[in-house]
């Protein structure tokens, strides 16, 4: 076995990586940008080595400084993690020819499976079922639409290098083909330096299932069941579960045989993922292969109990693979979710910044639950724009489809992050949603389930008392102890009035004190709409978890003081609220409401980025739907079009220059 190996990535998979070498005790080695001189994968490593500027081109994409790296540590063996330099056969080629072994597939089955147009070509061979389509690289604008036209629309125009979901357009018409063609083409060049482009037809609502393999250097290959991972935005998974809701027995072992022909013609080695589309009628069809540790890795880890990263580093270092395909069984249910630094009420900008405050869940078992959560950063760290916007991923596992859903709920209400915009509440109220709870998804879901995109719900009836019991508790347990007056209120809570008025955003929710101690534990009747209900709680001043139960529920909420009041998050509500004593909830309904500023005459730059170009000039007629500006942001190309027809007035930005967000770009006459 190797004595020390180098993790040639960041953020939390170098860290979990870490983990899994540290445990077999094999010696660490972490490499580091400018940016992450202080992150937690170089703590957490025995060794660190500097390689560079922040840019990834600058750093971590240069094989030559990982190379470096190892030489200088005497590092024998390299794990790529994902993105960056894993699925490279170059990279994998250099370190071999310096005898450093690549911790992960050959560099044959890499170029086989690593670009898109040739694993298709491949899988078509295995007699892989693909997805209908052109097998070559698409040479201009016109070509393109004659392919498409004899695909028939809608087709998907995709990069051949791409990954990560970007470098993909929809297109429905000839128009838009010729436009996404060359947009795709430009990003594919700026994102993966590779502008080959190619089309296939598009499966409307399909579902996302993907197959993981593993497999050693003595041609033993298994499969470890599916993933389901059809929770996506822009083509970009959020959520993702093993195993899938929607596979039968039949289907499972149909894809699981599929891929691991797929992984047995390209002589495969270490783990793999084999990702296929699959529609309503459970026909399913092969996406690509990423010749990787996959981000959702964990899901098929808590389900089938085996360490994947610990397979690839003994399969690199020429051991066999421990069970075969009939050892391997799959027990109960796992949910990830990817907690990203994405502002979801503002169509998941990204944000960056510093976690001023960052707790996640405990994790470990209690009772049936599990709770795994794979993170690379900590409190008072920082979220630059040169990387990932990824946080964290929180996995939960339980016997069945529900319980986790509603343990990866409970673990979402009690994760604090502040300092940075999250998407949190979104997760949150995804694991309320019913049609998710039914396990009904498609790649669709969140287009269709939030058309306009995320607005945080209304509070039922339920949520609402709830979220007055949590507001007046923690007023009441604040008060009794500024005025220092605790134990006498202990003796007498009778000194204390009983009748209370809650504000919930405009809403107001009457309550009423029956019996009980607002000490720490605070436990107090509350009489809402003539139903009496228990609150308890522990909870003390200044702490951002609220847990305790309410009418016999358990609740876990997090309180946030804001100017007069009290923001709280719970299950993807977030409230600002008030506590009034009656007399005063009759004034505060006599204030005036503040309107916000009229921002419908301006183009608001709607993240952080840069100006790519303008496309109109002052005075300009423009149609809905037009061109106004491109803005890059994040490595992605965002149009930015007119949303009604209008006259351009002054324009205020340049292209080249960098904005934040809500700068203005333009006004409109
Ligand atoms: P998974 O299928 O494992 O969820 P993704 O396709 O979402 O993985 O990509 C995994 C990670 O690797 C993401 O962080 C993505 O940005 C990055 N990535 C994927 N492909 C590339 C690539 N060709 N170059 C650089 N980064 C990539
Ligand atoms: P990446 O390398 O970025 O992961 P994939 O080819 O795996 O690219 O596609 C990512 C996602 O895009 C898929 O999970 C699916 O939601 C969607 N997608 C890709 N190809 C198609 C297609 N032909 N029809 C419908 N959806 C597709
Ligand atoms: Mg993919």
């Amino acid at each position: 076995m190797f004595k020390k190996i180098l993790i040639a990535n960041r953020g939390e998979i170098a860290c979990r990586v870490i983990k899994t070498a540290r445990r077999m005790g094999i010696l660490t080695v972490a490499v580091y940008s400018d940016a992450d001189r202080d992150a937690l994968h170089v703590e957490m490593a025995d060794e660190a080595i500097h390689i560079g500027p922040a840019p990834a081109s600058e750093s971590y994409l240069v094989a030559e400084k990982i190379i470096a790296a190892c030489k200088e540590t005497g590092a024998e063996a390299v794990h790529p993690g994902y993105g960056f330099l894993s699925e490279r056969a170059s990279f994998c080629e250099a370190l071999e020819k310096e005898g450093i072994v690549f911790i992960g597939p050959k560099p044959k089955a890499i170029l086989a499976m690593g670009d898109k147009i040739e694993s298709k070509k491949f899988a078509n061979a295995a007699k892989v079922s693909t997805v209908p389509g052109y097998l070559g690289v698409i040479e201009d604008a016109v070509h393109a639409e004659k392919i498409a036209g004899e695909i028939g629309y809608p087709v998907m125009i995709k990069a051949s290098a791409g990954g990560g979901g970007k470098g993909m357009r929809i297109a429905w018409s000839e128009s838009e083909v010729r436009d996404g063609f060359d947009r795709a083409r430009s990003e594919a060049k700026s994102s993966f330096g590779d502008d080959r482009v190619f089309i296939e037809k598009y499966v409307v609502d399909p579902r996302h299932i993907e197959i993981q393999v593993l497999a050693d250097g003595y041609g033993n290959t298994v499969h470890l069941g599916e993933r389901e991972c059809s929770i996506q935005r822009r083509n970009q998974k959020v959520a993702e579960e093993a195993p899938s809701p929607f596979l039968d027995e039949k289907t499972r072992k149909a894809m699981g045989e599929q891929s691991v022909a797929l992984a047995k013609a390209v002589d495969y080695q270490s783990a793999g993922t084999v990702e296929f589309i699959v529609d309503r009628d459970r026909n399913f069809y092969f996406l690509e292969m990423n010749t990787r540790l996959q981000v959702e890795h964990p899901v098929t880890e808590l389900i089938t109990g085996i360490d994947l990263v610990e397979q690839m580093i003994r399969v690199a270092a020429g051991k066999k693979l421990p069970f075969v395909q009939k050892d391997i069984k799959l027990n109960g249910w796992a949910i990830e979710s990817r907690l990203y630094a994405e502002d979801p009420y503002r169509n998941f900008l990204p944000s960056i910044g510093r976690l001023t405050r960052y707790r996640p869940p405990e994790e470990g078992k209690q009772g049936d639950v599990i709770v795994r959560n794979d993170t690379g950063v900590y409190e008072g760290a920082e979220i630059s724009m040169y990387y990932d916007p990824m946080i964290a991923k929180l996995c939960t596992w339980a016997p069945d489809r529900l319980a986790a859903i509603d343990a990866m709920a409970e673990a979402l209400d009690a994760f604090v992050v502040d300092g940075i915009e999250h998407n949190v509440p979104f997760l949150s109220a995804l694991m309320k949603h019913p049609r998710w709870r039914e396990g009904r998804l498609s790649t669709g879901f969140i287009a269709e389930e939030y058309p306009d995109g995320f607005a945080p719900s209304e509070p039922d009836g339920w949520q609402q008392t709830a979220l007055a019991a949590i507001a007046l508790s923690a007023s009441l347990i604040e008060t009794s102890r500024r005025e220092r007056h605790a134990d006498r209120l202990r003796a007498a809570s009778s000194d204390l009035r009983s009748d209370w008025v809650v504000r919930i955003g405009k809403d107001y929710v009457g309550l009423s004190l029956t019996e009980g101690h607002v000490t720490i534990p605070f436990d107090m009747g509350m009489n809402a709409d003539c139903s009496e209900i228990q609150v308890v709680t522990t909870w003390r001043p200044g702490e951002p978890v609220w847990s305790g139960t309410i009418g016999g529920v358990k609740v876990i909420a997090q309180i946030r003081p804001i100017l007069n009041g009290l923001r709280i998050d719970w299950q993807g509500l977030s409230v600002r609220t008030k506590t009034f004593t009656p007399r005063h909830a009759e004034l505060d309904r006599l204030m005036p409401v503040k309107l916000p500023p009229d921002t419908s005459k301006l183009l608001l730059c709607p993240m952080p980025g840069l100006v790519v170009s303008i496309s109109v000039s002052e005075g300009q007629e423009v149609k809905a739907g037009e061109t106004l500006a491109v803005v890059e942001a994040m490595k992605m190309e965002n149009v930015l079009r007119a949303e009604r027809d209008l006259v351009v007035g002054k324009v205020k930005a340049k292209p080249g220059e960098s904005l934040a967000v809500d700068a203005v770009i333009m006004e409109f006459a």
